[in-house]
C-alpha cells in the first residue's frame, strides 16, 4: 500500500498525489488500485462532517473522479468507535439560514458525486455511522459493517428536530423499500450490524479487523444490480402509507414534533419523484425545521448531554485522582439491584449486600432478570450477560470493604437507618473509600455527620429504572471534598450515565421540582378534577406520562414519603392531599399493587382509571377548571420551583435545571425544560399568572424572588441565547 502523506495535496487527476498533514481525510492507494479514503479528524476521537471535512471530501473527489486507473474506493475510519458521527450540529444552529442552505447543498452535492462515481464504492463501517455518516454510506454502492458492539448505523435526525437531508430521505427508501425506511427515519433509529444486514441496509458483516478485506471483496463484484422495490416504492402506495401513518404520528407526538410529519411528507413524496426533486424536498424540509424553536431546543439538549459527559469540578485537584475500580452496593432492593447491575455491565466488580441471604438472593434474581431481558432485546450477548453477572459478588453477611473505592447505600429511606449504616461503613471501609447515598430526598449533609471523615460522603441519586434512566444527580453535601466530587463525577461518566452536580437540599433538583407538580395534581383530583383531564392536560403539554399515572408508577407510599420530607422543609408551599394517606391505608399503592388512580390489569394493554378512586374526591372546587387551567397550575409550580433551584444556587446554571428535568422526568423535551419554557412564554407572563392565582387565594403560587426581580429588570434565564 502506498501512503502519501508528506507531500502537498494536488488537485490534479493523480490519485497518488500527496497530502499536507492534519487533514481530516487521508488518501492511500493500494497496490491493487483500490483507493482508501480514511476519515481521521486530527486531535479528536470522532469524525464529523463540518464545512472543512466536506471541502476536503470535495478535494478528494476532484482527484478520484479523474483517476482512470482506480479500481474502486473504500471509505473507512481510523477512529476506534466512530465511522462518521454526523453533521456538525453547532454550525447548523449557529449559522444564518443562507449558510445552512449552503451547507445542506454542499453535503448533497458530495453525496451525489460519490453516487455518480463510475467505479465501485464501499463504506467499511466500524463504529457509529449516524446522520451524515449513514448518508455517505448510502451514497456508496456497498456497505460492510463490523460486528463490533460500537457499530450502529442509522438516521437519528428526527430526534433532534431535523430530517435526513444529505440524501438519506431519498436513498434509504430506494435501497430497502419505503415501509422499512420510514420505520427507521420516523423513529430516528440506529441499528447494530446484524439487524442492519437483515434489513438490507448493509451488504455484509465482518469482524473489525477483517473489514478492509471484506470491503475489497465487494469491489471485486463490480457495480451492484439492486432490486427496485416497485411494489412499495410507487406513488399510490406512498400516498396510502402517508394517509395512514400521519394520524398515528399526530396522536403520538400531539403535534409537538414537526420533524416527524415533515420527514413523512418528504420521504413519501420523494419516492415517486426523481432523485434530484427528492433532494430538493429534503432541502426545503430541513430549512423549515432548522429555524423552528423545537429543533433548536432539541439540539440544545444534545449539547447539554455532551456537556455532562465532559463535566469537571472546577476547584478539584486534577492530578492523582484515583479511578474507582471496586465498588459495593448496600441494599439489594429495586434501586440497589439496579445500580449493581448497571455497574457490572461496565466490567467493574461490585459487592451486593443486604440484611440477609433472602434479600440478597432477591437482588441477584432482579439482576439476572435485567440481564435476561437485555439479552432478549440484543442489548447484551449471552456471554456479556454472564460476564456481567460474574462481576457481582453477593454478600449476605458483613464483608470487609477496605479495598473498595466506592460504596453506594441504597437501603430504605429512613434517616436513622442511613446514619447507622454509614457509621458502620466508615468502620468497615478505608479512610479513602467514598461513601455515597442514593437517598431520594434526605439530607446528605446530615447523613455525613454520622461518619468519621465526612468529606468523603456524597449523594449519588440514580433514577428508577436504573438501566433505562441516564441521569444521576451528584449531590454535594456541605462537607463533601471537591476531590471526592470529582472522582464520583468521573465514575458516573465512566459507567455511561449523565451527571448533574447539585447542592444538598431537600429533593435535590428533580424531586424538588417534580413533587409540587404531583402534589398539585393530587390536590386538584381531591377537589374534583378528573384523572383523565389531569393526565390529558399534561400529555398535551408534552409530558411523557400524566401526573396521576406517574403517581401510580412511583407508588403512593414512596410519593408520600418524599412529599413529607419536602413539606417539612418548605412548609406551606406543599400541602399534601389527605387522600394520599387514605389510599395507602386502603392498599391503593399504585401499579405495584395493581391499583391506585388506575387499575393495572396485566392482561390489558392500557390501564383504566380506577372508578373506586372517586371516593377520595372531597370537593368540587376544581371540577369546572378547563384542561388549560389545570395545566397552567401544574406547570407554574414546576417553573417556580425550578427558578428557586437557581435562586438558592442548588445548581450553577439554568441549563442544569432544564437538563435534569428533561433527563430525570421527561419534561417536554421540545420545550427545552422549565426555564427555557419560561423564557419562551415570557417571564412577565408567567409571573402575572402566578400572581393572579395567588390573589385568588392560592398562596402557594406566589412567585419566588428571582422571578419577581427578573420581571422588574426585564431579564430572561438564558439572555436570549
Ligand atoms: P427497596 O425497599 O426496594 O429496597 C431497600 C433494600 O434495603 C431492601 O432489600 C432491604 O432489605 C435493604 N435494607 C434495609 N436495611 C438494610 C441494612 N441495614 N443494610 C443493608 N440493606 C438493608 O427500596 P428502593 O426503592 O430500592 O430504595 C432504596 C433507596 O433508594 C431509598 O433511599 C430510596 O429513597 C432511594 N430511591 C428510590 C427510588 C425508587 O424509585 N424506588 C428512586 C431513587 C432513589
Amino acid at each position: 500500500m502506498t501512503t502519501l502523506e508528506a507531500v502537498p495535496m494536488s488537485r490534479t487527476a493523480n490519485p497518488t498525489a500527496p497530502h499536507p498533514p492534519e487533514r481530516t481525510i487521508r488518501r492511500t492507494v493500494r497496490d491493487d488500485g483500490i483507493c482508501v479514503l480514511t476519515f481521521d479528524r486530527p486531535g479528536s476521537a470522532a469524525n464529523i462532517f463540518d464545512v472543512r471535512t466536506l471541502t476536503e471530501l470535495g478535494e478528494e473527489l476532484d482527484v478520484v473522479e479523474h483517476a482512470m486507473s482506480l479500481k474502486g474506493i473504500v471509505f473507512i475510519s481510523a477512529k476506534k468507535s466512530i465511522f462518521v458521527a454526523g453533521a456538525d450540529l453547532k454550525s447548523m444552529t449557529e449559522a444564518a439560514p443562507e449558510q445552512i442552505r449552503g451547507m445542506i447543498e454542499l453535503g448533497q452535492s458530495m453525496m451525489n458525486r460519490i453516487a455518480a462515481l463510475p467505479i465501485p464504492t464501499v463504506a467499511a463501517i466500524n463504529g457509529a455511522a449516524l446522520g451524515g455518516g449513514c448518508e455517505i454510506a448510502l451514497s456508496c454502492d456497498y456497505r460492510v459493517a463490523s460486528t463490533d458492539r460500537a457499530t450502529k448505523i442509522g438516521l437519528p435526525e428526527v430526534q433532534i428536530g431535523l430530517l435526513p437531508a444529505w440524501g438519506g430521505s431519498t436513498r434509504l427508501p430506494r435501497l430497502i423499500g419505503l415501509p422499512k425506511a420510514l420505520d427507521i427515519i420516523l423513529a430516528g433509529k440506529s441499528l447494530a450490524g446484524k439487524p442492519a444486514l437483515k434489513l438490507g441496509l448493509v451488504d455484509d458483516l465482518a469482524p473489525a479487523e477483517c473489514l478492509m478485506n471484506a470491503a475489497v471483496r465487494m469491489i471485486s463484484n463490480g457495480k451492484p444490480h439492486r432490486k427496485s422495490h416497485t411494489l412499495t416504492n410507487n406513488a399510490l402506495v406512498a400516498r396510502i402509507i402517508a394517509l395512514r401513518v400521519r394520524p398515528q404520528l399526530m396522536r403520538k407526538t400531539r403535534g409537538h414534533y414537526p420533524a416527524v410529519t415533515k420527514a413523512l411528507d418528504v420521504v413519501t413524496r420523494g419516492i415517486s419523484s426523481s432523485v434530484q426533486d427528492s433532494l430538493a424536498l429534503e432541502r426545503d424540509g430541513i430549512l423549515e425545521l432548522v429555524q423552528g424553536e423545537t429543533c433548536r431546543n432539541l439540539i440544545r439538549i444534545f449539547f447539554l448531554q455532551e456537556r455532562a459527559k465532559k463535566l469537571t469540578i472546577p476547584d478539584a485537584p486534577r492530578s492523582n485522582s484515583k479511578t474507582i475500580a471496586r465498588t459495593a452496593v448496600i441494599g439489594a432492593g429495586v434501586m440497589g439491584a439496579g445500580i449493581a447491575q448497571w455497574i457490572s455491565t461496565r466490567q467493574t466488580p461490585v459487592i451486593l449486600r443486604d440484611i440477609n441471604a433472602e434479600q440478597v438472593a432477591k437482588g441477584m434474581s432482579t439482576i439476572g432478570k435485567i440481564y435476561r431481558d437485555g439479552t432478549k432485546r440484543h442489548v447484551f450477548t449471552a456471554l456479556e450477560a454472564r460476564q456481567g453477572l460474574d462481576h457481582v459478588t453477593p454478600a449476605p453477611t458483613e464483608v470487609p470493604l477496605r479495598n473498595v473505592d466506592l460504596v453506594i447505600e441504597a437501603a430504605v429511606e429512613k434517616m436513622y437507618l442511613k446514619k447507622k449504616i454509614f457509621a458502620r461503613l466508615a468502620e468497615l471501609a478505608s479512610d479513602e473509600t467514598i461513601l455515597a447515598t442514593n437517598t431520594s430526598a434526605l439530607s446528605v449533609s446530615e447523613i455525613a455527620d454520622a461518619v468519621r471523615r465526612p468529606e468523603r460522603v456524597v449523594g449519588l441519586h440514580f433514577f428508577n429504572p436504573v438501566h433505562r434512566m441516564q441521569l444521576v444527580e451528584i449531590v454535594a453535601a456541605k462537607q463533601t471534598a471537591p476531590e471526592v466530587l470529582q472522582r464520583t463525577l468521573q465514575f458516573v461518566q465512566r459507567i455511561g450515565k449523565l451527571p448533574v452536580v447539585v447542592k444538598d437540599s431537600p429533593g435535590f433538583v428533580v424531586n424538588r421540582i417534580l413533587m409540587p407538580y404531583l402534589i398539585e395534581a393530587g390536590n386538584l383530583f381531591e377537589s374534583g378534577a378528573t384523572i383523565g383531564d389531569l393526565d390529558e392536560a399534561m400529555l398535551d403539554f408534552g409530558m411523557p406520562m400524566g401526573p396521576m399515572r406517574l403517581l401510580d408508577e412511583v407508588g403512593n407510599d414512596v410519593s408520600l414519603h418524599v412529599a413529607e420530607t419536602l413539606a417539612a422543609a418548605f412548609g406551606d408551599r406543599l400541602k399534601i392531599p389527605a387522600h394520599l394517606g387514605e389510599m395507602i391505608k386502603a392498599g391503593l399503592f399504585g401499579r405495584k399493587a395493581g391499583r391506585g388512580y388506575y387499575l393495572h390489569d396485566k392482561s390489558k394493554k392500557e390501564a383504566m382509571p380506577n372508578p373506586c378512586a372517586t371516593i377520595y374526591v372531597k370537593s368540587n372546587s376544581a371540577r369546572t377548571l378547563t384542561r388549560d387551567e389545570l395545566r397552567e397550575r401544574m406547570v407554574l409550580l414546576m417553573v417556580n420551583e425550578a427558578a428557586r433551584c437557581l435562586e438558592e444556587r442548588i445548581v450553577s446554571e439554568p441549563g442544569d435545571v432544564d437538563f435534569a428535568m428533561i433527563m430525570g422526568t421527561g419534561f417536554a423535551p421540545f420545550r427545552g425544560g422549565p426555564l427555557r419554557y419560561t423564557d419562551s412564554t415570557g417571564v412577565e407572563r408567567i409571573v402575572g399568572a402566578m400572581e393572579r392565582l395567588t390573589n385568588s387565594g392560592a398562596k402557594h403560587f406566589a412567585p419566588c424572588e428571582l422571578l419577581k426581580q427578573m420581571t422588574a429588570a426585564g431579564k430572561t434565564f438564558y439572555n436570549g441565547k
